[in-house]
């Protein structure tokens, strides 16, 4: 998908240096047939491959309107954690009942849109969700269908930032059977909501599928006994996202079926044992659907070299269209578009423009010697990038292309100054 042509990168078909000419810069530059290609994968080593099976692509990763049209066009479903998320999905016409709706602080204004735009789960994540629930789905005349996040209790080997299913977490109910067990007699009992069965989360950017693992076993144990209280077989997990991707050497690159085909054994093997029918299984990509078929663009600014410690390249985005460096010290690669077949002899920091030291988007990368006005490319910035992107200093949002086989068009237009003050009263 990246290419050396001539001297210029290109991604998809496209020369970078004439898209940030075209566009301008800051870019986010989005592949569609790395996008789909990830979506034939994820139905080529799950979807088709088991039963009773459903993807839902976690929007919370990169969500646009032109972005719900393609997750439509390739069969998955969307999670959404917001009335914003859900607002976009439903004006991209996405089919309500393939949304799912997480978030662990739902308002009830964000409840009464999910019910009344009919949403095919609510993924419950807290003890007095469900009396809000039920709340609406009466006042309404209607009946949803919901599943319980749980928090697992496992640690995972990921930034502290993107690890959830630890007990000491905000996100889920916590398993302690004294308030676990009530919440799902009340589910099973409810004439308003039809119980789904269990969600878990466990982290983002995961190589290791052991956290996975732990977190379903110990599920496993909950659906056991829901069976044996209540006679309750339980009709579907979820088993969330966070299959961690390239973003340098030093990760490894695991297939879905690293991870999903050891848990696919273990939910078939528990219900063989059980003599019940095996639940749906319902996984939630995000990172792993779209970060690697984003990059972006920046022009080259001020370069700054302090003898003997350090060469700062600063670029006219950073921090406030990549957060990810300064919130978690997240890694990156990147090399100059222009000067991509060039040696690269020099070692120096690619810094952002906005007034913090922290502004620091890839420190000590070797790149050939760099120019002002030189396009520099930061690879894999298709997740958590555009979502995260903040207005900070007054910096415009950068606008985002969707590019395939050599041809662009704009899928989000760049912010002027004027968007950014548009609710701002005098
Ligand atoms: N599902 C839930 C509930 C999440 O909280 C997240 C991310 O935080 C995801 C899915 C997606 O995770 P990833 O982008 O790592 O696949």
């Amino acid at each position: 998908m990246l290419e050396e042509i001539g001297g210029i990168l290109y991604f998809d078909g496209c020369n970078t240096v004439e898209l940030a000419k075209e566009y301008g810069t800051p870019l986010y530059v989005l592949s569609e047939t790395a996008i789909v290609k990830k979506c034939s994968d994820i139905r080529d080593t799950f979807l088709n491959k088991y039963k009773k099976t459903r993807a839902a692509y976690a929007a919370k990763a990169f969500l646009t309107p032109a972005m719900c049209k393609i997750i439509e066009r390739e069969g998955l479903c969307i999670d959404v954690v917001s009335g914003g998320e859900m607002y976009t999905a439903i004006k991209a016409q996405f089919p309500a009942e393939r949304i799912e709706f997480n978030g662990n602080n739902k308002s009830i204004e964000e409840i009464e849109m999910a019910i009344d735009y009919n949403l095919g789960r609510i993924i419950v994540d807290g003890l007095d969700e469900l009396s809000l629930i039920e709340k609406v789905c009466k006042e309404k005349g209607k009946k949803t269908n919901i599943l319980y996040r749980i928090t697992p209790g496992v640690k995972s080997d990921s930034h502290d930032y993107i690890v959830t299913g630890k007990k000491d977490s905000k996100f889920g109910i916590p398993l302690d059977s004294e308030i676990i067990f009530p919440a799902i007699e009340q589910a099973i009992k409810s004439e308003l909501v039809n119980f789904m069965g269990l969600h878990f989360h466990v982290g983002s950017q995961l190589n290791d599928n052991s956290s996975h693992l732990k977190a379903l076993e110990i599920t496993l144990n909950i659906i056991k006994e829901i069976y044996l209280r209540y006679g309750f077989i339980t009709p579907e997990i979820n088993v969330g996202g966070g299959f961690g991707i390239q973003y340098t050497n030093e990760d490894d690159r695991r297939s879905y079926s690293y991870f999903l085909d050891p848990l696919m054994e273990g939910i078939e093997g528990f219900s063989k044992e059980l003599n019940i029918e095996r639940p749906e299984v319902v996984i939630e990509p995000g990172r792993s659907i779209v970060g690697e078929a984003g990059i972006t663009l920046y022009t080259v600014g001020t370069i700054k070299e302090i003898p003997g410690l350090r060469k700062y390249v600063s670029v006219d985005g950073g921090m406030t269209d990549n957060i990810r460096p300064a919130l978690y010290h997240a890694k990156y690669m990147g090399i100059a578009a222009n000067k991509a077949s060039e040696m690269k002899t020099d070692i120096v920091t690619i810094c952002g423009k906005c007034c913090e030291s922290g502004d620091i988007l890839i420190k000590d990368v070797q790149v050939a010697p760099l120019d002002r006005g030189d396009i520099f490319a930061i690879f894999t910035t298709g997740a958590y990038g555009y979502s995260m992107a903040n207005n900070y200093n007054k910096n415009p949002l950068p606008a985002v292309v969707l590019i395939k086989d050599g041809k662009s068009e704009i899928i989000v237009r760049r912010q002027s100054y004027e968007d950014m003050i548009k609710n701002e009263v005098i």
